[in-house]
């Protein structure tokens, strides 16, 4: 096999209490990339369609991190990458993420699966370093993994993967305004009242039980996250009013999708999903404030072949 065209999946990250740590995989957004084996060696990124990024495979998280795998193994070929780009990169839903997993994983097709979702998670983490500054993997272990995954620590790389209840359907709404994960990092508290920091580790040990017992009632009442969401939705327009409408229309819980702007909420069924789709949409559809809204399962297998 000298090529393989992917799927590569948008991701929610921080999940209300479990900043930096939490993530789930999305089903229905995501984008498509084809890694091919060429006889000049080095990592090229021959193709972007979608939003203007970098072709310089330095400067493109897709390439930095295929660079860091390239450097780990010994081939006497290269790898070409084409990026069909559909998730808005700074819209918090993991855009970078998926382009740096989607090469490694790609590139790890080709040359006969060396390595395991932990170790290319080692190499994505060098790519989403780039565009978030520091070196997270929650929403690269997630887009690998599929489902639910928790970082239990970075160095050494750590992931859990958890259950995911089957019937259990985000709603994603993505105002039209840019934030960049660097300066969402910026407006988060130094410290953190042993209170606050009591509440949030309840929360995340409870939505973990959630998940593992299928107990919605539990999960409503931990998708709480009083750490982060009071500074970072700020800079969220109409943030509150969106969170309340979608609480009241049904929703499990609402929260920041990663850095922002994009908002999450869970519900328990599709159908109610797309109840609290209308609740969310009408909060923007009343202002000038142009979006995006996704409905979608969440995806247990993640990153996968489509040809
Ligand atoms: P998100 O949370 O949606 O991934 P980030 O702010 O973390 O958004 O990353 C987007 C930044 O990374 C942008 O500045 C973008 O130019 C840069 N970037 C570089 N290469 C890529 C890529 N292949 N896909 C997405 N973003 C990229």
């Amino acid at each position: 096999m000298n090529e393989i065209k992917i799927f590569s999946p948008a991701t929610v990250a921080n999940v209300s209490c479990g900043f930096d740590v939490l993530g789930f995989c999305l089903d229905s957004v995501g984008d498509e990339m084809v890694i091919r084996k060429i006889e000049k060696k080095g990592i090229y990124i021959s193709h972007v369609e979608g939003f203007d990024l970098p072709y310089e495979a330095e400067k493109n998280v897709a390439g930095v991190s295929a660079l860091a795998m390239y450097e780990a193994i010994d081939v006497d070929f290269g790898f070409e990458i084409e990026i069909y780009k559909n998730i808005k990169p700074g819209s918090g839903i993991g855009s970078s993420a998926a382009s740096a997993v989607g090469s490694v994983f790609g590139m790890n097709e080709l040359i006969g699966r060396p390595f395991n979702n932990t170790q290319l998670t080692e190499f994505a983490i060098k790519g989403e370093a780039l565009a978030s500054k520091c070196e997270h993997a929650d929403n690269l272990a997630p887009a690998l993994f599929g489902g639910f995954t928790l970082v239990k620590s970075v160095a050494p790389l750590k992931i859990l993967e958890l259950p995911t209840p089957s019937d259990l359907c985000a709603t994603i709404i993505h105002p039209q305004i840019e934030i960049k994960t660097s300066e969402s990092r910026g407006l988060l508290p130094n410290e953190v009242p042993l209170n606050d920091a009591i509440t949030q580790w309840a929360n995340l040990g409870s939505l973990v039980h959630a998940l593992h017992t299928s107990d919605f009632d539990l999960m409503k009442s931990a998708l709480t996250d009083v750490v982060v969401e009071p500074h970072r939705s700020k800079l969220i327009p109409l943030f509150n009013e969106v969170k309340e409408a979608s609480l009241n229309a049904g929703a499990l819980g609402a929260g920041i999708s990663g850095s922002g702007p994009s908002i999450f909420t869970l519900s328990k069924g599709l159908e109610q999903a797309n109840i609290v789709k209308e609740a969310m949409q009408s909060i923007y559809a009343d202002s000038d404030i142009d979006f995006d809204i996704h409905v979608s399962k969440i995806n247990t297998k993640g990153i996968k072949i489509i040809n």
